[in-house]
């Protein structure tokens, strides 16, 4: 597995932070938690999500604190609309505005759940509330990537897709990646069926490795596994592959769960953004 990490949770409560990420020099990068935030049961309290049934002024209070506390501007921020699929969007100066502010691409329905850039300044996130989000750092061709890694994506191998366009577009080799695996729902948590498994045992021929097998023609896959095999088949090295190792749906303390509280809960944002 990847390394033993070292979590800082900023001084400031709603983001943790991997130190070998935060050393590693040209980026800000951070993990959304629960704490900190101004909203009620059943999204208390630090809920980013603004389609969750939250109230809306809350939400903007909550994105406030959080992106201020790494001091990042909402006018900063680039999200797209996360459909499970394996398309990645390379952010570039068209997605941007003649005044340096990246495009609302949510708002115009760009279809993605992954994104890379080279361009400064610009704060890729996603919203997650299970699916493991990752970041993809090219510290010699200076890029990155944010990934949105649910089952779905995952089994169309998103996570080498985006290494893929990162070498397309900047020249990326994966031997000089550093890759971060934040929270997302762990084995101990995410139960499938055969709905998951059939996909999966296409996609990874060693799939009986990610899951534990259980009664009832269930599984417990290991999303995170999948993903660190699918970042070492690419070539990123082992001791360049980081991991929060937190399972959203046990840290009921730390995360939202969409599975642990059935569908009624809020949403975390995962940020990387390259410094000037
Ligand atoms: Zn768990």
């Amino acid at each position: 597995m990847s390394r033993p990490v070292e979590l800082i949770k900023s001084q400031e409560p709603g983001n943790l932070q991997l130190s070998a990420l935060r050393e590693s020099g040209p980026i800000i990068h951070a993990f959304s938690t629960r704490e900190g935030g101004l909203s009620k049961h059943p999204y208390a309290t630090l809920n980013l999500g603004l389609r969750v049934g939250d109230d809306p002024e809350a939400v903007k209070e909550n994105r406030r604190r959080f992106f201020s506390a790494l001091g990042i501007e909402g006018s900063q921020v680039v999200r797209v609309k996360q459909v499970h699929g394996a398309s990645v969007l390379v952010v570039d100066e068209v997605l941007v505005n003649k005044d340096g502010f990246p495009r609302l691409l949510l708002d115009e329905g760009y279809e993605y759940d992954a994104m890379v850039t080279n361009q400064r300044e610009l704060a890729l996130v996603i919203s997650t509330a299970d699916c493991p989000p990752i970041f993809i750092l090219d510290p010699v061709r200076k890029a990155i990537s944010a990934i949105h890694a649910g089952w779905r994506s995952t089994v169309k191998r998103i996570t080498q897709r985006a290494l893929e366009k990162m070498a397309e577009s900047y020249g990326t080799k994966a031997g000089d990646c550093m890759a971060a695996i934040g929270p997302g729902i762990g084995p101990c948590c995410y139960e499938v069926d055969s709905l998951v498994i059939k996909p999966l045992s296409k996609a990874f021929p060693y799939w009986q490795e990610l899951v534990k097998e259980k009664e009832n023609a269930r599984w417990n896959l290991d999303l995170a596994k999948a993903n660190l095999r699918l970042l070492l088949e690419a070539g990123v090295k082992e001791s360049n592959i980081f991991s929060t190792g937190l399972c959203t749906s046990c840290r009921a303390d730390l995360f939202f769960s969409h599975r642990r509280e059935k569908g009624r809960t809020g949403r975390m944002m995962n940020v990387i953004l390259l410094r000037t």
